[in-house]
């Protein structure tokens, strides 16, 4: 493989080099063959499923790459913890792909490092499963995301609640670098360290504030929160809940990352939660850009003392980027759904009609994806208008009063309303079933075809329809773990 890594050559103080525990007997569980082409994973190695067990199981040390486990903080629904870091996680080193992108190669589940605290450094084989699902998903989605490359089955177990098998799950990410790395040397006061994360951030994600000369970092804020922002819209668009979003989950590059005890969001509502660990709803639908300003906060105040030595200056500088945050994420967020609504152009005005549209989603408890769906399909069939028409009411009139006045082809809002509105999303009933299925049989069978269908989200293929209904009892009862 093309490995060039920069991290590892990066001082030691921000990773420890570390090796992957081997496994008994690993297995190619699932493979991404359309991101091996990407990577540029040599021939000899793609066509060798036990090679690739070997490989990706850490039990072979592929040619090229420095293992380490990186060194992190965070802030954990709320509270800081000073040093978390990859307790089961191996970043193997980097890859140019094919379009000369850099790309973190990482294992998960890979074995102990020296910030595993009590963990076992495993991973089980479902929550392998569902991040290459649901990652996999929101891909074809089209939002922002790290991928994943491999699930090895270890054929060893791990020890949860109940004794389950256990894999190794590989992460593609343009980087692992979050909010929760730059807190761990602001913590320190490390000033230095925190330099050159900066330095070496900006030069691989924000290459060009470089020409800005002195060091931008305020900048450097903004540039970070924009990338957020584009980020939680988009989880905002497709009803996406991370259900985790502790800064060392909320990564510089603007990917999602982390698929512990994430959920789609069904019937409509901004207080929806399925994580076990949430019980306040600290990380509710609704709530997840609140959180991210939140989390932006928690970034900025880590570069005030490179801003300015004086730290009243330096949040006078520092301030207002964040307090910008709520109307810039609103603008955003607003546009978003203008195009789910199929308007072009968003005027201030808009605003009212999809509060309204949206309030009246939840008040009808109808699920959000359907919804939009049938808006889509609204404009080329009748029955699907009579049936927004009943469960819409005077919304629906006042949104096709709308559409109207703005006097574009009806195969142009379509056409744009089909690019926001999924047919298909990975609803958890079915990635819970399918997960079982993994488990139970040992065998990849059924989430290869759920992926199949997952690829093309805003297709209806021949399997489509076996994935969109909605769950029997509305998810009310359904809960989500972190699966550590
Ligand atoms: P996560 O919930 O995956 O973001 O993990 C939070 C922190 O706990 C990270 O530092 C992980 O490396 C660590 N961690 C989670 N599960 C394990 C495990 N089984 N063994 C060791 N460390 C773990
Ligand atoms: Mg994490």
């Amino acid at each position: 493989m093309n490995f060039s890594n920069s991290y590892a050559s990066l001082d030691e103080v921000f990773y420890e080099r570390t090796r992957p525990t081997s496994v008994q007997d690993p297995r190619l569980f699932l493979w991404n063959t359309s991101l091996a082409e990407q990577l540029l994973i040599p021939n000899e190695l793609k066509h060798d499923s036990a090679a690739l067990a070997h490989a990706f199981s850490g039990n072979a040390i592929i040619p090229g790459s420095e293992p380490v486990a990186t060194v992190y903080a965070g802030h954990q629904f709320g509270s800081f913890v000073p040093q978390l870091g990859d307790g089961r996680a191996h970043l193997l080193g980097e890859v140019l792909d094919q379009f000369g992108q850099r790309r973190d190669i990482q294992l998960k589940g890979s074995g102990r490092t020296s910030f595993s605290r009590g963990g076992d450094g495993r991973c089980a084989l479902g929550p392998a499963v569902r991040e290459f699902i649901m990652s996999e998903a929101m891909n074809a989605l089209g939002v922002p995301t790290t991928r994943c490359l491999a699930v090895v089955a270890t054929g060893e177990p791990v020890f949860r609640e109940k004794t389950l098998p256990g894999a190794v799950v590989t992460r593609v990410a343009s980087s692992h670098l979050r909010i929760g790395t730059f807190e761990f040397f602001a913590a320190r006061g490390d000033h230095q360290a925190l330099k050159t994360l900066c330095n070496y951030t900006i030069e691989r994600h924000y290459p060009e504030l470089q020409e800005k000369g002195q060091m931008p970092y305020v900048s450097f804020i903004n540039k970070v929160i924009e990338r957020q922002i584009q980020l939680v819209v988009e989880w905002m668009r497709v009803g996406f809940i991370h259900g985790v979003m502790n800064t060392d989950n909320t990564s510089l590059c603007g990917e999602t990352i982390d698929y512990g005890p994430c959920a789609m969001m069904g019937v409509y509502d901004p207080q929806t939660v399925y994580s076990s660990i949430d019980r306040m709803g600290r990380y509710a639908f609704g709530n997840q850009p609140d959180i991210l300003q939140w989390n932006l906060a928690r970034f900025a105040e880590c570069l005030l003392p490179l801003i300015n030595a004086d730290r009243t200056k330096a949040v006078d500088q520092v301030g207002p980027v964040i307090e910008e945050f709520s109307d810039r994420f609103e603008k955003e967020y607003m546009k978003m759904m203008g195009k789910k609504l199929g308007l072009t152009l968003i005027k201030q005005e808009d605003q009212k009609l999809i509060v309204f549209v949206l309030n009246r989603l939840k008040d009808r408890r109808l699920d959000y994806t359907i919804t939009f769906d049938l808006l889509t399909k609204s404009l080329r069939s009748d029955a699907a208008a009579s049936q927004l028409k009943n469960d819409l009411g005077e919304c629906f009139d006042l949104w096709q009063k709308r559409l109207s006045e703005q006097h574009t082809v009806p195969q142009k809002v379509q056409e744009l309303m089909r690019q926001h509105n999924p047919v298909v999303i990975p609803r958890n009933h079915h990635v819970e079933a399918v997960i079982q299925a993994c488990e139970q049989t040992g065998k990849a069978t059924l989430a290869e075809k759920f992926l199949q269908v997952l690829r093309s989200p805003y297709e209806e293929l021949a399997q489509t329809s076996e994935y969109q209904d909605p769950p029997s009892d509305g998810d009310e009862n359904y809960k989500t773990f972190c699966g550590t």
